[in-house]
């Protein structure tokens, strides 16, 4: 039987594994990759799945948020974790990779097989036809990514990531920290830190002196978008008191366990300043920062950060960041499945979804292509269980706010809770481990899923 090949468009992580997935269901592939032809600022080969920056995936132990997700593609036969075993490098406890080795092999892996083709093309349009995955990445060429704004519509895309550092929710002291709203308005939707003057000034002075990440000249040209978004170490620097007008502002706040906040005798109970943590996700397991964009060195995040009251030993599953990145608003536009809602024929994956990282992007990957694979040979697309962690990360980048909806990498807070809470974190997370692989061997033993190996 002759199928119509499936169009890939950006040979990245995801689309390296997305190619693969579709070319070992047995259907062609079309892959088209703008480099050599045309560069991105940010890569530096012609290679498919270049490493634009470290060459590392992060932790390799499977009860890491990072290594589990590696351990459930393992699985699930997946390429590019395949490739990075092969080629790993001593790193610690991380999963890291010759680099050079890693991509040059897999894009001689892909060229060689008989159902790839591979084009070296930038493709200025979505294909209107066919079956489709956009891996195109966080920079997506720019004539790309104005057809993808004309699909989806302008309020739907963003071209610049300015966001807060994530907390994971049990790691913020409740004992300090008070859930209210500003002056008691709807319901308590806010996690407020309060600061006297004291801890005030102590972190103001502090944020003030820490050390900031460099800033790519790509980066810089475009640092004009920022302006309505400033990070909160530049705030710190306008004066001691700009930020307490700013999104440190007490007003309004109180500590309802202090009483009726509205009574006179509990006015001078208000704090002198307050971080408010937004919550994130459903189950209110992450904690957003915020008013917390930062271009702060992520060590200096951490130590800088957890000088607030109630964030002492807050566990951050996302820091803050300012740089370019093209991405889509998931929750409106994606199924989980990684369909558009709009077009089902035509999926993304990557970094364009809003998945953050390598290990991450080459997972969209292969969902997008198993499903693209799927929707060629006439079958239902496939949801991965939301207790592994692939799965939990494509429910969450298609159901969170569209509001204020920020990138996320794989991590525990989005992982469903377990019916009976365990206290101890690494026995946690171990047994969130051992949920997840039994989900995923269950998954493959049983159609659909394919084969590892
Ligand atoms: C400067 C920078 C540093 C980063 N550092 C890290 C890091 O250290 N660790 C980490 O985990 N993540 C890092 N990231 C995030 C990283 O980009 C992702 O983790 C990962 O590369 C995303 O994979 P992807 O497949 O979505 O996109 P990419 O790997 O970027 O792949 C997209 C591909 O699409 C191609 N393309 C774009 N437009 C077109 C078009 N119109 N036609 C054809 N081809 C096209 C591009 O050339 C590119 O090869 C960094 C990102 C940037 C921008």
């Amino acid at each position: 039987m002759s199928y119509s090949p499936v169009r890939v468009i950006g040979g990245g992580l995801a689309g390296t594994e997305a190619t693969w997935q579709i070319a070992r269901a047995g259907i062609p592939v079309i892959l088209s990759e703008m480099r050599p032809v045309q560069m991105t600022p940010a890569h530096h080969s012609q290679e498919l799945a270049e490493l634009v920056c470290s060459n590392s995936f992060g932790a390799k132990q499977s009860d890491r948020a990072a290594g589990l997700l590696h351990e459930e593609m393992r699985r699930l036969g997946s390429i590019v974790i395949g490739k990075a075993d092969e080629h790993q490098v001593p790193a610690g406890g991380a999963l890291a990779v010759d680099r050079a080795v890693f991509s040059k092999e897999l894009t001689q892996t892909l060229a060689r097989h008989p159902l790839i083709e591979l084009c070296r093309e930038e493709v200025p349009h979505i294909p209107p036809e066919g079956v489709v995955v956009l891996t195109t990445g966080p920079l997506t060429s720019d004539r790309l990514a104005k057809d993808l704004l004309d699909f989806t519509g302008m309020e739907y895309m963003s071209f610049f990531d300015a966001a807060s550092p994530i907390v994971i929710g049990d790691s913020i002291d409740k004992e300090t920290a008070f859930l209210a709203s500003r002056y008691d308005k709807g319901e308590a939707a806010y996690l407020n830190c309060p600061l006297n003057k004291e801890e005030y000034l102590h972190f103001w002075q502090e944020l003030c002196n820490a050390e900031q990440a460099p800033v790519k000249d790509f980066e810089r040209e475009n640092a004009k978008f920022f302006e309505g978004c400033l990070p909160i170490e530049e705030l710190g620097q306008r004066g001691e008191d700009t930020m307490r007008y700013g999104p440190l502002k007490p007003v309004g706040l109180f500590d309802a366990r202090h009483g009726d906040f509205k009574a006179p005798e509990n006015q001078s109970k208000r704090p002198y300043a307050v971080v408010q943590l937004r919550q994130e996700d459903k189950e209110g397991q992450l904690w957003n920062m915020v008013g917390f964009q930062t271009n702060l060195r992520w060590g200096e995040q951490k130590r800088v950060f957890r000088l607030i009251p109630g964030l002492e030993k807050a566990e951050f599953v996302r820091m803050g960041v300012m740089h370019r990145n093209t991405f889509i608003n998931s929750p409106e536009l994606l199924s989980p499945t990684l369909q558009f809602k709009k077009r089902p024929t035509l999926l993304a994956a990557g970094q364009l979804v809003g998945t953050e990282g390598y290990g991450a992007a080459a997972a969209g990957g292969w969902l997008a292509g198993t499903n693209a694979a799927r929707l060629v040979l006439g079958l239902e697309p496939i949801i991965l269980p939301k207790t592994t962690m692939m799965g939990a990360l494509f429910e969450f980048i298609t159901s969170a706010s569209p509001k204020h909806f920020q990138p996320m990498p794989p991590n525990f807070g989005i992982i469903p809770p377990l019916e009976k809470r365990i206290r101890n974190k690494r026995e946690r997370y171990g047994v969130y481990r051992d949920r997840a692989l039994a989900d995923i061997d269950l998954a493959v033993r049983c159609p659909p899923l394919p084969k590892g190996g």
